[in-house]
């Protein structure tokens, strides 16, 4: 498949990709886009001029400023829309050749959004290797995972008015923390922040309180995926989550990325994932490849510094899929909405360079990262940036998610 447009090899919006956003520009009020090579194809205008006058669906949807109506319309429609659009694309006769100073325009030139309301929010516990680096650090050496975590994914309900888009900064939150050897909490800007590289996905169906989704319903009512920074404040989590779980030091940002790659793009990255053993309850089982291989890096920049690579981690690397993440999530009758968002957990891989958090990096600061500017780390810095990128590669085939980025300020 080759476009008319020149797309760079290297780019993560080539023709199979097409990931959806939400962009404005001085000229264009906020709305929705399709990201190709170093340009969106502004679906707003594709829409009011006519130009979808045969989608099996209404093209209203594709008016709106942010993706909810749009993921609600289903996967036929979504389908029939990649296909129109690879067809757009890749024919010089096409309308969107003959209108592209309309249709197009730059990537860089426009802001880009937060690209969906997002309902509720879930995050889950489902790599091993992070579950377990965890229990050893914390808890036991010999049986560092929890007797419940092969049995289901872990998880917990989140904030969804804190998660913001790549290119927002976040202020070092006051915590309530206690210090080491003490019994007295202390209250000031926490000295432990961490990012948590992490996948997220977004549900697109409203389902009825009381039912719930199989697996093999899953990955239909999950529109897309994106990159997720789940900023951490362990100094504070540590003294919290007793007895309830995460709270303040989970909500005070986190951060997706902006192109919300559809399963339907990550359809030729499918893998198997690991043998789950002890064999899971029939409601966890699932049939086909449920795991993608997406490449996940974490770059960490400092301050007037260069950025450099700390980790390299992979989506595959979940031991728990979506699928299985959903059909738990719901097996209680707990129903889901359009724009809900889930979020993988931390995806940290076997080996010590694939750990998806400073806390796994640095061993809980028993080995602090080295910095190429001579500095170290055991936590995140004032001033230093987190940037995750992500992407698959196969068979010649290259789609990515663009990036996740976002700065630590100074507590206020
Ligand atoms: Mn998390």
């Amino acid at each position: 498949m080759n476009s008319w447009l020149i797309i760079s090899e290297q780019s993560d919006f080539s023709i199979h990709n097409l990931p959806f956003g939400s962009f404005s520009t001085p000229y264009r009020d906020q709305r929705l886009g399709v990201a190709i090579g170093d340009y969106i194809v502004d679906l707003k205008a594709c829409a009011q001029k006519g130009l979808l006058h045969q989608a099996p669906f209404s093209v209203h949807a594709l008016e709106e400023p942010i993706l909810n109506k749009w993921m609600g319309c289903g996967k036929d429609a979504r389908v029939w829309l990649r296909h129109w659009l690879q067809y757009q694309l890749t024919h010089a006769d096409s309308e969107l050749h003959a209108h592209q100073d309309q249709l197009l325009l730059p990537i860089d030139s426009a802001h880009l959004h937060l690209p969906v309301e997002i309902g509720d929010y879930t995050d889950f516990y489902s790599s091993e290797d992070h579950a377990r680096n965890v229990g050893k650090m914390f808890r036991d050496p010999e049986n560092a995972l929890l007797p419940n975590w092969k049995h289901l994914p872990v998880g917990y309900h989140g904030r969804a008015s804190s998660i913001v888009v790549s290119g927002t900064n976040i202020h070092r939150p006051k915590v309530q923390f206690l210090p080491a050897g003490s019994d007295v909490p202390s209250f000031g800007p926490s000295k432990m922040i961490d990012f948590e590289l992490e996948m997220a996905f977004i549900v697109a169906e409203n389902t009825e309180l009381g039912s719930h989704i199989t697996t093999d319903q899953a990955e239909d009512a999950i529109f897309g995926v994106v990159i997720f920074n789940d900023w951490s404040a362990r100094d504070k989590q540590r003294w919290e989550y007793v007895p309830l779980g995460p709270f303040l030091a989970k909500n005070f940002g986190s951060v997706a990325s902006p192109w919300v790659v559809t399963l339907e793009a990550l359809d030729a990255f499918r893998v198997a994932g690991p043998i789950q053993e002890p064999k899971v309850l029939p409601y966890l089982e699932y049939k086909q490849d449920m795991h993608f291989d997406v490449n996940l890096e974490v770059y960490l920049q400092p301050d007037r510094g260069a950025e450099e690579l700390i980790s390299k981690s992979n989506f595959k690397y979940m031991y728990w899929n979506m699928a299985q993440q959903l059909a738990h999530h719901t097996i209680n009758g707990c129903n889901v909405r359009i724009g809900d968002m889930m979020a993988s957990g931390t995806i940290s891989g076997p080996t010590p360079d694939s750990f998806g958090s400073m806390l796994e990096l640095a061993w809980g600061g028993k080995n602090p990262i080295t910095l190429k500017d001579g500095s170290t780390r055991t936590s995140i810095q004032d001033g230093d940036t987190v940037i995750m990128r992500g992407y698959a590669e196969k068979n010649g085939i290259r789609i990515g998610f663009g990036e996740c980025r976002s700065k630590i300020l100074p507590s206020i």
